[in-house]
């Protein structure tokens, strides 16, 4: 009860405050409706019942679906009775706690266990960086991968890999200082310690540490200070030869309002993109997600689902999560026409936003030629590639039909965009221009 308690807390009050207040206490838990709480003084003990009893008490009567639930805060310790049991792989306490004779300041590292390299489903968007991610995982600290920096757009699994990694890095050595942290929430540590006057605390914290793993270092931007401060940290840590991963929505030069130093050192090591699934990763992470929830999803919804979803992995968990909701709840058999129905808003949704009409703007946009050239008869290279890249994304990306698209393109015949479907799917296997234009594009068109 006092774990379940505990995690919620964790969410709900500042790291800082949590190690320095609520992680040291102990719980006896030995009645059904009675936890007591040791503090270590009576200091300790008026400043939890002044601040958290009421929260705890009622998160207890939440776990325990029991309204009278009652919580007492004590000062002592718990009464053995076995060896008490370790409450966390983890050993938590805090930034605040370095002040105490600890010789290294504990930690907890933000790590959720639920995110692994196991259930990573791996596809061709994904392979470079799921295997980079694992060898830093193996051998953390190697200068030819730090930092390591992830890049992709949302819901791609940048998350999703950095706690993989920090997981496999403690897997291999539990002794390790790995610690997850969001930009922002480094941001807001930061200045914490600013203002109660802790940056020594601050520094030595994170200067000391095994891999220090930053998600979505684009929310550094402007923040000049808590740049400057991750700078040092950043040096002394990669002096160091200790893990640095960050990861950001785009590449680490295409990032404004960071420091130039600081950009230049997110490219010493390895950046490495992650690019929107293809149809067969995302027809694979449903078929993954369904077993992982014992969903009996046939294998031809997973397809139909996937063809419609085309943007990221977030979405397709979602529209997952909403069919098998509808499919417990009605007691109906999943069918075509029972996800298009569960799923009406979303596919209505995704058909207007990718439109043909908007992708030859964007494809246009992007060569740098007139939506009117990809129109015209012009056989010319620099019109007639771009021209094949919009129908191909037509195809890929709208329901429309070989002929409607040769339509769109003045008025061709569906023969011709069945051929440049064909010419690029070729040319994305063999030109890495073209690979590299085509997944820009993607990216452009499903943010
Ligand atoms: P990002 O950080 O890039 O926005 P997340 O890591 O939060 O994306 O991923 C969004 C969701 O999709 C998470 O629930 C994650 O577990 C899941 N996910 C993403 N990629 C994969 C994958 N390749 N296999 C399995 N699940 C994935
Ligand atoms: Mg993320």
């Amino acid at each position: 009860l006092w774990q379940a308690c505990l995690l919620q807390l964790q969410d709900q009050i500042s790291p800082v405050d949590f190690s320095t207040w609520l992680r040291p206490l102990q719980a006896d838990e030995e009645s059904d409706n009675l936890m007591v709480l040791y503090a270590s003084n009576q200091f300790v003990q008026k400043w939890v019942v002044d601040n958290y009893l009421d929260l705890i008490t009622k998160l207890a009567a939440q776990f325990s679906r029991n309204a009278e639930f009652v919580v007492k805060v004590q000062v002592g310790s718990k009464p053995v009775k076995e060896a008490p049991a370790t409450i966390e792989p983890v050993a938590a306490a805090s930034i605040a706690a370095v002040s105490t004779e600890e010789a290294q300041p504990a930690y907890r590292s933000n790590l959720n266990v639920k995110h692994i390299f196991d259930n990573f489903v791996e596809g061709k968007s994904n392979q470079l960086a799921r295997a980079v991610a694992q060898k830093v995982a193996n051998n953390p600290g190697e200068q030819s991968a730090n930092p390591l920096f992830l890049y992709g757009g949302t819901g791609l699994g940048k998350t999703h890999l950095l706690h993989a990694v920090g997981n496999g890095i403690l897997a291999g050595n539990p002794k390790a200082r790995v610690i997850y942290i969001h930009a922002e929430r480094f941001m807001q540590e930061y200045v914490k310690a600013l203002k109660a006057d802790k940056m020594e605390n601050f520094k030595k914290f994170y200067r000391t540490l095994d891999a220090l793993l930053i998600d979505d270092i684009q929310f550094f931007a402007g923040k000049d200070g808590t740049q400057e401060e991750f700078f040092h940290i950043f040096n002394s840590l990669f002096e160091s030869s200790r893990q640095i991963i960050l990861t950001s929505d785009r590449y680490p030069k295409e990032i404004e309002k960071i420091e130039d130093r600081l950009k230049s050192r997110f490219g010493w090591g390895l950046s490495i993109a992650i690019e929107p699934p293809e149809l067969e990763t995302r027809v694979a992470i449903l078929l993954k997600k369904a077993e992982e929830k014992k969903m009996q999803l046939p294998e031809e919804i997973a397809f139909f689902i996937g063809q419609k979803l085309r943007t990221n992995v977030r979405e397709l968990e979602g529209a997952l999560n909403r069919v098998h909701a509808n499919a417990e709840f009605t007691g109906k058999a999943i069918t075509i026409d029972f996800v298009r129905e569960a799923l009406k808003d979303m596919l209505a949704l995704q058909d207007k936003l990718v439109t043909v009409d908007n992708i030859q703007k964007v494809v246009a946009e992007y060569y740098r030629i007139k939506v009117a050239d990809l129109k015209s008869k012009s056989r010319s290279r620099s019109v007639a590639r771009p021209r094949q890249l919009a129908m191909a994304l037509s195809k890929e990306l709208t329901n429309r039909s070989y002929p409607e698209i040769g339509k769109a393109f003045g008025d061709r015949d569906h023969t011709t965009v069945i051929h440049a479907c064909r010419t690029i799917a070729t040319l994305k296997e063999q030109d890495n221009n073209i690979q590299e234009d085509w997944s820009n594009l993607i990216r452009t068109l499903s943010a």
